[in-house]
């Protein structure tokens, strides 16, 4: 029998799954509810929150990329986020995310920690050896990873804090949004559960908004499966069918995204107008070997440092190829502020803390023509330079 790979299998999920026409493309099961034979005998389903065929498809497919059990599939990526945490701590746990974490994820840590649901220790994961020494002291009962994190794209050695956390019994889980399961698998890594905002790169086209959480062991999967149906934050069965339709062209788009990046990254590098640049995929970024390492490409998003608000509204007036908008991972290309946009929800001093400047600025680098890109990304940056001049 012909070994097919993760890929050609997620890509190929559902396809001549149904049996009543033979359509090739799975069809779209809508309904909330399911007959069952007796009251006390049921089919496979019963109730939409708590299964559905269609979100079981995309379960099966991200479970298969990120090489774990089924993914649970929630509403939101925060739903995502929610059910995690709550699946796996109990009141007083300890919980040590990330400084420089999505806004959002920092909110909801520090939203239950002020109500007492959780002990929360904020830490520098960056610091590899530092991190793993606290949480030998902390011994947390959840470790919260994001890498590359957002906005600054750091680099987090997932492997040897998945080591650490375990060896002082802790759960890891990890967010893979910005890379995408089809360029860092953190299960593989030794991390017990991936989470997923797939409103980003796994659907791909900036109309779904949905989330994913992928557990290594099949305990730990049906905790998260009977939380996310006792939360009710499973997701849709149209949003699941459209992200299944979008994952399957991630890793071509993938490809693009980072072409057009890496030739962003280029035009940026050196300008008058830019203080820094972050990138993964920049021999001279402090991550660039340990990303070399665990991820299998460098991703479509890179942050760049401009004088200040002057030069960013500067850059930002007359952009062409480029939407000022949250979110990312689309095939459109976006900019965002991230001190007054995604990260607004951080306090001054988190952000400086975090390294978020108001001259920061987030690019998630879309599928379009290359050269496109590059102009608009060039014609910005003169209107930025003349600003600081
Ligand atoms: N995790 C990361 C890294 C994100 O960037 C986001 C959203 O931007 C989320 C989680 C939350 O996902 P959602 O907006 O789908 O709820």
């Amino acid at each position: 029998m012909t070994e097919i790979s993760r890929l050609t299998r997620a890509i190929r999920t559902g396809l001549e799954w149904d049996t009543s026409v033979g359509a090739v493309v799975p069809p779209i099961h809508v309904s909330t509810n399911y007959r069952f034979e007796t009251p006390d005998r049921r089919g496979g389903y019963d109730y939409s929150r708590s299964g559905n065929p269609t979100r079981d498809l995309l379960g099966t497919a991200l479970g298969i990329l990120e090489g774990g059990q089924p993914a649970v599939i929630t509403g939101t990526g925060m739903g995502a986020v929610t059910t995690a945490v709550l699946a796996c701590t109990e009141p007083g746990d300890t919980v040590a995310i990330p400084h420089d974490c999505y806004g959002g994820t920092w909110r909801l840590f520090a939203r239950l920690a002020e109500r007492q649901h959780l002990e929360l220790v904020v830490l520098n994961f960056t610091d590899t050896a530092a991190a793993a020494a606290r949480l030998r002291e902390l011994r947390p009962t959840l470790v919260w990873l994001e890498t590359p994190s957002n906005p600054l794209l750091r680099i987090t050695d997932i492997a040897t804090l998945t080591e650490a956390a375990h060896a002082a019994g802790a759960l890891v889980a990890a967010d893979n949004t910005f890379c995408s399961p089809v360029r860092q698998q953190p299960l593989d890594l030794g991390a017990d559960l991936v989470i997923h905002s797939t409103t980003k790169y796994v659907n791909g086209h900036s109309d779904v908004v949905g989330g994913a959480v992928v557990a290594r062991e099949p305990e730990l999967a049906e905790t998260i499966g009977y939380w996310a149906n006792t939360l009710g934050t499973t997701g849709g069965a149209l949003d699941a069918w459209l992200t299944l339709r979008g994952l399957r062209t991630l890793p071509l788009r993938m490809r693009q995204h980072e072409q057009n990046a890496a030739a962003v990254v280029e035009t940026l590098i050196g300008h008058e107008a830019v203080g820094a640049v972050h990138y993964p995929g920049l021999p001279e970024h402090p991550g660039h070997e340990l990303a070399a390492r665990q991820q299998q490409g460098f991703g479509g998003m890179l942050s760049f440092e401009l004088s200040g608000i002057p030069a960013v509204e500067a850059f930002l007036d007359g952009l062409a190829c480029f939407s000022l908008a949250e979110s990312l991972g689309g095939t459109e290309s976006l900019v965002c502020h991230p001190g007054l946009m995604t990260h607004a929800a951080m306090p001054p001093e988190v952000q400086r803390e975090a390294g978020i400047t108001p001259g920061l600025l987030r690019l998630s680098v879309g599928i379009e023509e290359t050269d496109d890109l590059v102009t608009d990304v060039r014609a910005g940056l003169a209107r930025a330079a003349a600003v600081d001049a």
